[in-house]
C-alpha cells in the first residue's frame, strides 16, 4: 500500500493536471510529455552525457548531462525553490532518452533518493530527489528504496557552498537504515 505522503503527492499532480494542463518546463507552452520538440533540441545542443569513473568502493561512477549554468541553473533552482515540482517530469523525460544512460540506470538493483530534512519538506511540500527517482525507477523498473538513508543533521544548503566546502559539509551527514533492504 502506498503511504499517505505518496498518495497526496499523486492526488495533488492529478487536481495539478485539471487545473493546470501540463507543459513543457522549459518554455511553458501546453505539451504533455512535459517537453516540446523545440526545447528537447535546445537541450540536446547543450547536453554532455559524461560518465566520471571513480576507483573508490562504494562511489564507482557519476553520471552528469548538463553544467551548472544558464538555463539549466534556472530550470534546477526552479525545480528546487520556487515550487515548480513538475520539472521533475521535464528532466526525467530528457534523461531516459539517452539510450547510453539509460542503459547503465537499468543496470543498477536499487535506486535510493537523497533525504532533506523533514522541515525542509513540509516547506518546499516535496522532496526533489524523490520525485526524480520514482519517475527513474517508473520508467527503467529499478526498485526504489526510499527509507534506506536519513539525515542526521541539518546543514549549509550545498548550493551556497563550492566543491570543497560541500565535499566537507556532506561529511557523516546520512546514515544508513534497513540495512538488509540493500544488501546482498
Ligand atoms: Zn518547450
Amino acid at each position: 500500500m502506498k503511504k499517505g505522503s505518496e498518495q497526496i503527492i499523486e492526488i495533488k499532480e492529478k487536481i495539478l493536471n485539471i487545473i493546470y494542463p501540463p507543459i513543457c518546463g522549459i518554455c511553458g507552452k501546453l505539451n504533455e510529455n512535459f517537453l516540446c520538440n523545440k526545447c528537447k533540441k535546445h537541450l540536446e545542443t547543450k547536453a554532455k552525457f559524461d560518465i566520471d569513473k571513480y576507483k573508490d568502493k562504494f562511489f564507482k561512477q557519476h553520471l552528469y548531462i548538463f553544467e551548472y549554468q544558464g538555463m539549466i541553473r534556472k530550470v534546477i533552482l526552479d525545480y528546487k525553490f520556487n515550487d515548480k515540482s513538475y520539472l521533475y517530469k521535464t528532466i526525467v523525460n530528457f534523461f531516459i532518452k539517452n539510450e547510453k544512460f539509460f542503459k547503465i540506470l537499468k543496470s543498477y538493483d536499487t535506486i535510493i533518493p537523497a533525504p532533506i530534512n523533514k522541515k525542509r519538506n513540509k516547506k518546499r511540500g516535496y522532496n526533489q530527489s524523490y520525485l526524480l527517482a520514482k519517475e527513474i525507477a517508473k520508467h527503467t523498473g529499478v526498485t526504489l528504496e526510499n527509507n534506506c538513508l536519513y539525515k542526521t543533521k541539518n546543514i549549509i544548503e550545498q548550493s551556497k557552498l563550492n566543491k570543497e566546502e560541500r565535499q566537507k559539509n556532506i561529511v557523516g551527514v546520512y546514515k544508513l537504515m534497513h540495512r538488509r533492504k540493500i544488501e546482498q
